[in-house]
């Protein structure tokens, strides 16, 4: 059973099942609502129709179409005209058809002097007979004052809006500033995550037991004076249940969960991260006891000012402001921060700090023991039949992280739906292990003859020379059939579960890995993109025994960090040197690999040939192979161990 994902809070409060509302359900209340940008839009409409409104009342009040004041004075003179009506500046004219015009006078002078301007005689003009009007009044205010007015509303209606806004969100004038954390609420059992939901982890369980007792009765710990943690990391691989492990605490304790992910502040306008932080401690004080959960937060915590020309501004600030809101938490706070993040050595040493996020909790991946747990949880919604043996498929998947396993259960699971079957077998669920492994098979990806021969012998290449070199891992089988990316695959079986690796192993797991290369290059004396991917892995791993293990006898048992622009822990002669040793390590290697293929180039043929008929080669027939060309295959201890990926 996996726990619901986390859903998103929009403002519907979720009042379920008619139990009496949570006292702290507020902050489910007034967020969100219309977007600021959607009532913008409102008050601009709001606005043009206003303006068109008045600029129609206004041509309705004065027509436009006025003659000019010449060919009026030409009318008076030639006695066409019968009487003016002067309303202020605006004149109506009175023909002797009946007709009527419209002119305009300047206001500074009176009728009668500008008509003589323009050479109206006295005796012409007291022919026509002048009314004055005054203007009406009700045309004379709109006239003079709405184009004061108008605007003067628009902007008042903004501030109404924006008021408006500030009362439901409760903080925030602008809702881009709002946080976009995702809460789970302590009531809702449907999104309630135990520890018993999580299976491993003992020690992590136990650390946070801790914060859980301290969130659940947080008086017992203020009374005495003793200062719990601020800040909790946790650091795993993915998918190794950290998220999982931060819900349990909260679901343990029975407080809110308020979410928000590093990686959501990255593409943010600089400042926004920012205020999202802000509003996100300001919630969970308010909801205190509450966890406030960052994940990803590598994403935002990177060692700072390594960036150049200034260009992660809005990292910066989020990571600071995550940092100014630890530290003005008062001693009494029951708020509690928790991280998870993959990448524990980019973090920035200032997260770090005492009184930060100073206590630290690793999850490793699972083991054998946990890895069945961990199925078993995930069988529990799940019919299994009968020949079942959740510690066989536990034994045979090491390296897989707990949410491998999950999706494992769930591959088996779907295997059996599709064949109709209302069980899920042993054998759905050894299936999947190389599906979840590996991605699908890609049977429709047909080789061609000459793909097929050099994808075997490439194959065939790894496999043996993981058959000869000491420290290299067994072989327990090996296809030509396409699985995801990979045109083939070689899947090799340690003895144990490994926590440690050492240089020996690593050398040959190198060899080995290079063994496919190697095989192309001597057979057809050519090299295809195939091998990209090994390269890749074999590359990176060389690098890490250089500047991580300290494995380069040249070098010395040194940690070399990261060598970017602006962050320069070494010079650059000392970075030649470390590409040197590592381009050293890579090519003494495939000399191994070179020397093991032209000494068996027997079994490699045989090998490659078995694969280009049968396709797929098991362990068991492998070693009849090997045996028939004179190579001793590795002794294991137990039978059914487990297989880890090894790189096609
Ligand atoms: P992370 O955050 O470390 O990447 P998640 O917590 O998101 O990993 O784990 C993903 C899923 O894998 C979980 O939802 C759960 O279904 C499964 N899972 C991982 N670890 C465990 C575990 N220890 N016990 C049970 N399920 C697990
Ligand atoms: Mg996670
Ligand atoms: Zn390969």
């Amino acid at each position: 059973m996996s726990p619901a994902p986390i859903k998103k809070v929009k403002n519907q409060p979720t009042n379920k099942s008619g139990k009496k509302p949570h006292p702290q359900r507020w902050w489910q209340m007034g967020l969100g609502g219309p977007s600021f940008f959607g009532n913008l839009l409102t008050t601009v409409l709001i606005f043009f129709l206003l303006m068109s409104a008045y600029s129609i009342i206004e041509s309705f009040v004065q027509p436009t179409s006025n003659i000019p004041l010449s060919v009026v004075a030409a009318d008076v003179a030639e006695g066409k005209i019968k009487s003016i009506i002067v309303k202020g500046d605006s004149l109506d004219l009175v023909y002797t058809d009946e007709s009527i015009k419209v002119s305009r006078k300047d206001s500074s002078a009176g009728l009668p002097e500008t008509l003589s301007t323009y050479g109206v005689t006295p005796a012409e003009l007291s022919k026509v007979s002048i009314t004055i009007q005054g203007q009406s009044g009700f045309e004379f205010w709109f006239l003079t004052l709405a184009p004061i007015l108008i605007p003067l509303l628009f902007i008042g209606f903004i501030f109404w809006f924006l008021s408006r806004q500030v009362k439901g969100a409760g903080m925030q004038a602008f809702t881009f500033g709002q946080s976009k954390a995702r809460i789970i609420d302590p009531a809702d059992s449907s999104q309630r995550v135990t520890f018993a939901d999580v299976a491993g982890a003992r020690e992590a369980k136990e650390e946070l037991l801790e914060i859980v007792d301290f969130l659940k009765s947080p008086k017992k710990f203020l009374d005495i004076g003793a200062r719990i943690p601020k800040g909790i990391i946790l650091m795993g691989a993915p998918g190794t249940g950290k998220t999982l492990l931060a819900r349990a605490v909260a679901g343990e304790a029975g407080v809110p969960f308020f979410s928000i992910s590093g990686s959501e502040f990255v593409e943010m306008f600089v400042g926004v991260g920012a205020s999202r932080v802000r509003d996100l401690f300001q919630m969970a004080k308010k909801a205190a006891p509450a966890i406030i959960f960052v994940d990803e937060i590598d994403a935002v915590g990177r060692v700072r000012g390594s960036g150049v020309g200034g260009g992660n501004d809005e990292r910066e600030q989020t990571l600071n402001q995550i940092l100014v809101e630890m530290d003005g938490f008062e001693p009494t706070e029951k708020v509690v921060v928790m991280a998870a993040t993959n990448r524990p050595d980019v973090l920035d040493p200032a997260l770090l700090r005492p009184g930060r996020f100073d206590r630290r909790v690793t999850i490793d991946l699972p083991d054998r023991r946990d890895r069945e747990e961990i199925l078993g949880i995930h069988a529990r919604k799940k019919p299994l039949g009968p020949d079942v043996a959740l510690a066989v498929i536990a034994e045979r998947t090491p390296g897989f992280s707990g949410a491998e396993l999950y999706s494992l259960m769930n591959e088996g699971a779907i295997l059996a739906a599709r064949e109709n079957r209302t069980e899920v077998t042993q054998y759905d669920l050894i299936r999947s292990i190389e599906k979840v492994m590996l991605g699908p098979e890609r049977k429709s990806h047909l080789l061609s003859k000459k793909e097929k021969e050099l994808t075997a012998y490439h194959e065939a290449g790894h496999a043996l020379v993981s058959s000869i070199l000491p420290y290299a891992d067994p072989v327990h089988k090996i296809s030509v059939i396409s699985r995801g990316r990979a045109a083939g695959y070689t899947l090799k079986l340690p003895f144990e579960d490994k926590r440690m690796h050492s240089k020996k192993q690593f050398l040959d797991d190198i060899a080995a890995t290079l063994g496919g290369y190697v095989a192309e290059e001597m057979l057809f004396d050519d090299v295809t993109t195939g091998p990209s991917n090994d390269l890749m892995v074999i590359t990176a791993l060389a690098r890490e025994m250089v500047t991580r293990y300290g494995m380069s006898e040249k070098m010395g048992p040194i940690a070399f960090g990261e060598r970017q622009l602006g962050n320069e822990p070494y010079s650059e002669h000392v970075a030649m040197q470390i590409d040197a040793e590592v381009a050293r390590i890579i090519d003494e290697a495939k000399t191994r690999a070179k020397q093991v293929i032209s000494e068996h180039r027997g079994a490699l043929d045989a090998i490659a040939k078995e694969l280009i008929e049968k396709e797929t080669v098991e362990r068991a027939e492998f070693e009849k192979i090997l045996i028939a060309n004179g190579i001793t295959p590795k002794k294991r201890e137990e039978e059914g161990i487990d297989i880890v990926p090894f790189q096609s």
